[in-house]
């Protein structure tokens, strides 16, 4: 038999009374047992789906497999590209200017950026000798 939402409410608020007026031991009582009620619930419900479709069965579940896809352009593909695309980014720091970030493009002899290689001034623009470098990165601003 189904409540009307009249009776549903009126049900809810004598539960909140009831539970507002018991001890704290009725109550953690009460939590336990609801607590072991839901365990138990979920474990059937874990068992039934398990009768119901052996393990082998089942589609193994990836992040990949919630991801539309779109007639042959498929987001799986895109996604897997762009990873593949990120993880050959390295991230370099200048030696002169300190400046450092995804993908900068580095003088190898030097260890400089190409910004630093091309000053031919003494001291560099951007270089501690010319009193630019702001000191250690604060904490609150580490990653
Ligand atoms: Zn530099």
């Amino acid at each position: 038999m189904a409540l009307t939402e009249e009776q549903r409410l009126r049900n809810n608020a004598r539960r909140r009374e009831k539970h507002a007026q018991e001890s704290k031991e009725e109550r953690e009582e009460r939590l336990s047992k609801r607590n072991a009620r839901d365990r138990a619930r979920r474990a059937e419900k874990r068992r039934t789906v398990e009768q119901n479709e052996p393990q082998e069965k089942r589609p193994r579940l990836t992040l990949a497999s919630f991801l539309p896809t779109f007639g042959d352009c498929k987001v799986q593909d895109t996604l897997k590209k762009f990873h593949m695309e990120m993880s050959t980014i390295t991230v370099a720091a200048c030696s002169t200017c300190q400046e450092s970030f995804p993908g900068m493009v580095m003088v190898p002899r030097h260890g400089e950026c190409t910004r630093c290689s091309r000053d031919r001034g003494t001291p560099k623009l951007y270089s501690e000798e010319n009193n630019m470098h702001p000191g250690a990165i604060p904490s609150q601003l580490k990653v």
